[in-house]
């Protein structure tokens, strides 16, 4: 009998986990669904987080080291960072001008959005909110009671919403260098406990990668040697553990759609009908970056070697695992896999650029959080002026480049871009519902949006030995 290819098992895991949920949410098993099967997808995420940050680790020192010199390293890093920083453009781009177009805030009634401008002028004036410039000098989002007036959710129940607002207050209080101080490790093990600190771990890796090919080669060679082991090693493990990827991302995907319905099908769709303009305005978007830009991006710059359709099959574990676990950082093993296994990108320019993109590429984010952002602002009636748009450019941009690879961290740096315009960060409280569905669409862009630069950086490096 022929067999079932992996990226086949894997859409079928998924769509059999998407069925459980719904069953599950019909005939009240979300207790079990919770208790018996998605403790096996929260294993399969963290066999994959065990092995991503190691990974990241050893191979940025790899990718460097075969580089072997630093001008070659400074030619490919500012090819990838460029790519990096006009996709994530052309990504913020797409957001506003889908949300000038489908207006997803305006939707609401012009009684709401009236009501809804007296509670944020209210909000202005009581809270030590300063707004100067149009920017938010000083925002007060502690205030659960707003927050509850504001987002209709009580937020002394929900945990999770208070967890995320205090994480966005901590982020406001930081001044505009603390993300440059952040990008550099204090000890290399303290970087390498939480996902959340990948950027330290690839600073590191960086320059102890330099420092590798600026030895002697006599001295140098044993520790370029044992990096490469070490590395294969770790693939070698993401070659194991994928191989229970089906059921493992069935009961991911069985799990996280049944934490959000629960036992209530009907409730789970009232939340979406409140917030679908605005949803698919998001996806909207990020359907245009998967099938009109990236094709683009390859055409223009790979004379489409690949084929798209080739392409896609290619990298679609990578893909169906970004949108089960929401985080590219998990997913980071595997798309190393798909691309040097499957697009054949040498390991030299995978090993560097799709770590670095796992953690500062992310378009998809990018363009949600322009999305929501004009999203908030018409719901509560307020007409953004040109200027704010540019900022909204610009601290998007750097919203999702500051944003971390993992779950739900887009929704906390939207704080910043809604702060620099001058809007209540609080609002987060709103998107907050629908958020996880957003996240998981989101991070299957960010996710190709990294591979396809890797792909066009392997094409502009192929005549110079990469
Ligand atoms: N979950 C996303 C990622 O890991 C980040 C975000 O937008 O929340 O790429």
């Amino acid at each position: 009998m022929k067999k079932i290819p992996l990226h086949w098992k894997i859409i079928i895991g998924l769509i059999i986990g998407v069925l459980w949920s719904i069953a599950s949410a019909k005939f009240g098993w979300a207790g079990f669904t919770n208790d018996y099967i998605h403790p096996f997808g929260e294993v399969f995420i963290r066999l994959l987080k065990l092995i991503a940050i190691p990974l990241v680790l050893f191979s940025i020192i790899t990718g460097v080291t075969s580089l072997k010199d630093v001008r070659k390293l400074g030619r490919m890093g500012s090819q990838t960072i460029g790519m990096y920083l006009g996709t994530t453009f052309i990504a913020v781009t797409i957001g506003l001008l889908l949300s000038i177009l489908i207006n997803p805030g305006n939707q609401l009634s012009e009684k709401d959005r009236l009501e809804n401008r007296i509670k944020y002028e209210l909000w202005a004036k009581n809270s030590q909110t300063v707004i100067r410039d149009g920017k938010c000098v000083s925002c007060d989002t502690n205030n659960a009671a707003l927050v509850e007036q504001v987002s209709g959710q009580p937020v002394e129940e929900n945990e999770s919403i208070k967890a995320k607002i205090e994480a966005a207050n901590k982020l406001k209080k930081n001044g505009p260098l603390q993300m440059l101080v952040d990008f550099v490790p204090e000890s290399i093990v303290g970087a390498m406990i939480n996902m959340s600190q990948m950027l330290q771990v690839i600073v590191f890796a960086l320059l102890f990668g330099i420092a590798l090919i600026s030895l002697k080669p006599e001295v140098a060679q044993p520790a370029i040697d044992l990096c490469a082991s070490v590395n294969e090693a770790f693939l070698k493990l993401v070659e194991i553990v994928m191989k229970g990827a089906p059921f493992f991302i069935f009961a991911l995907t069985a799990g996280v759609f049944s934490k959000m319905a629960g036992d209530d099908l009907n409730a789970l769709l009232e939340i979406f009908k409140g917030l679908g303009i605005y949803m698919t305005t998001v996806i909207i978007g990020l359907i245009l970056m998967i099938f009109i830009v990236y094709p683009f991006l390859l055409s223009k710059f790979t004379k489409n070697k690949y084929g798209y359709a080739k392409f896609f099959k290619a990298i679609s574990p990578a893909q169906f695992l970004a949108f089960s676990s929401s985080s590219s950082a998990a997913t980071l093993p595997v798309t190393l896999e798909c691309v040097t296994d499957k697009l054949k990108i040498p390991k030299t320019v995978a090993d560097f650029v799709l770590p670095i993109g796992a953690t500062m590429n992310m378009n998809g984010t990018s363009l949600y959080q322009a999305v929501a952002t004009v999203f908030l602002a018409q719901m509560h009636g307020i007409d953004l002026n040109m200027s704010q748009y540019v900022l909204i450019t610009i601290t998007a941009t750097l919203a999702s480049v500051g944003s971390a690879a993992v779950p739900s961290a887009g929704l906390v740096m939207l704080v910043m871009v809604l702060s620099a315009i001058g809007l209540n960060p609080a609002w987060i409280a709103i998107l907050f519902p629908v958020d996880r569905i957003l996240d998981m669409s989101r991070t299957v862009v960010n996710v190709t949006g990294d591979i396809v630069v890797s792909a066009i950086v392997h094409k502009w490096n192929k005549g110079n030995k990469e």
